[in-house]
């Protein structure tokens, strides 16, 4: 979406929200996080990813995708002759969500009340972001924005005009999903994934020649 002229830019709104998340104790996800992970990417961007949380690498670093599903997200993109500059990326929660056994710290799916804790944050960045297609990334994020109980295998790649946040929005298979599966399930896996951000790079060109929906 283009800014009206009184608009602040929404990368100093962004920024200033991320200023203010980075010091959130909303949930008990706060208690064993490195940083923050807000999201980066292309505040203009008409195109954003809602992925499901930040694993070792993104809590290290501060930065959403940065792992091998980071990396596996970075090629379906420049498949489609887009790179990390032309959309923003982010997860429905911002802080890592694990298991600490020992020495041992391993990932764990963010639970309900930490998802719902940090959803002011997530409704937030979307309403400064304001995209014309949001791509939730996996199940979590689209049981979360699209509709709860949200099945993957029957709904993934269709099209919702639900969201209050975009016009568009539909799901994908999260990458850190396609790297578990081998042979030709990645494969297919990993082309559904090429499809999808196809299908909504498609979707931002169509709906930039289409008229703006108004009441009058
Ligand atoms: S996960 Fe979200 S709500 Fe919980 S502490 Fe982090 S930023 Fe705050």
């Amino acid at each position: 979406m283009i800014p009206s002229l009184f608009d602040e830019p929404n990368a100093d709104q962004l920024a200033r929200l991320a200023a203010e998340a980075s010091t959130c104790t909303a949930c008990p996800l706060a208690d064993t996080r490195t940083n923050v992970v807000f999201g980066e990417g292309n505040p203009d961007a008409p195109l954003v990813f809602v992925g499901e949380g930040p694993g070792a690498q993104e809590d290290a670093t501060g930065r959403p995708f940065v792992g091998r599903a980071g990396k596996l997200l970075d090629e379906c993109l420049l498949e489609n002759g887009m790179t990390r500059k032309h959309v923003y990326i982010c997860n429905v929660v911002k802080c890592r969500a694990c298991i600490i056994e020992g020495s041992s710290v391993q990932n764990r799916a963010p639970r309900p009340a930490e998802i719902s804790a940090c959803s002011p944050w997530l409704e937030r960045q979307l309403a400064i972001l304001r995209p014309i297609v949001i791509v939730c990334l996996g199940g979590p994020s689209a049981s979360t924005l699209i509709h709860s109980g949200f099945r993957m295998l029957q709904e993934r790649g269709k099209w919702f005009e639900t969201s209050p946040f975009a016009p568009y929005i539909m799901a994908a298979l999260h990458p850190a999903y396609i790297l578990r599966q081998a042979g030709p399930a990645y494969t297919a896996a990993r082309s559904s994934l090429v499809q999808d951000i196809a299908s909504a790079r498609l979707k931002v060109i169509e709906a930039r020649k289409s008229p703006p929906k108004t009441l009058f």
